[in-house]
């Protein structure tokens, strides 16, 4: 079976690729002609991840996946969220989106949130979905160099260090991103 894989982060493709099953191959937008950008204007997660799997599918008749993640804040009513990426403006700068977002929580106690990731895949048989999710706080200032977007400033639960104190291997043990993918890794095992 081949699945399409709807970003155009090729460090997603081969991140994923490591984990699906075997006889399962995924390939990137490229590779079935598709340079646009595929627009994500829906409210939610889940509406991004189904309207950009649903784009594909229309466009190929190949199953398709996509996904969508955010930071949800619980004092900011669960913002930035679906604008995580473009939190501080359409420049998508992650030092100026955790600057913003640090200002917008100085002096808040409750400094709960979760980073939430929602997988769809979209095929001939119909739509699925899959979540994943970290729980954590944001802390008071940036600690650490690795990772990206909003890592240095998210320490998981049950941890003193940021995501960007950790390794690549630390963070999937436990990131919103690695349980959506372990479950919908979980659906194509039992359906392949
Ligand atoms: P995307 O849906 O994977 O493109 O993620 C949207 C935005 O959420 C990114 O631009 C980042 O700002 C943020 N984000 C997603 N995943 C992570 C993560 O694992 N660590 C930190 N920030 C993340």
């Amino acid at each position: 079976m081949t699945l399409i894989f709807a970003t155009g982060n090729p460090n997603k493709v081969h991140e994923i690729m490591a984990l699906v099953p075997q006889g399962t191959k995924v390939i990137g937008l490229k590779e079935v002609g598709i340079v646009e950008d595929i627009p994500e204007e829906e409210p939610t997660l889940e509406g991004n991840a189904l309207a950009k799997a649903r784009y594909v599918f229309e466009k190929t008749g190949m199953p398709c996946f996509a996904d969508d993640t955010g930071l949800e804040v619980k004092a900011l009513n669960g913002e930035p969220g679906v604008v995580s990426a473009r939190y501080a403006g359409p420049e998508k700068d992650p030092e100026k989106n955790m600057d913003l977002l640090l200002e917008n929580l100085s002096g808040t106690e409750d400094r709960s949130a979760r980073f939430r990731t929602v997988i769809a895949l979209v095929s001939g048989n119909g739509e699925w979905t899959f979540e994943g999710e970290v729980k954590g706080r944001i802390s008071p200032t940036k600690r650490g160099e690795k990772g990206f977007g909003y890592d240095p400033i998210f320490v998981p639960e049950g941890e003193t260090r940021s995501f960007a104190e950790m390794t690549l291997d630390e963070k999937n043990q436990m990131s919103h991103r690695a349980r959506a993918f372990r479950k919908f890794k979980r659906f194509l095992e039992d359906h392949s």
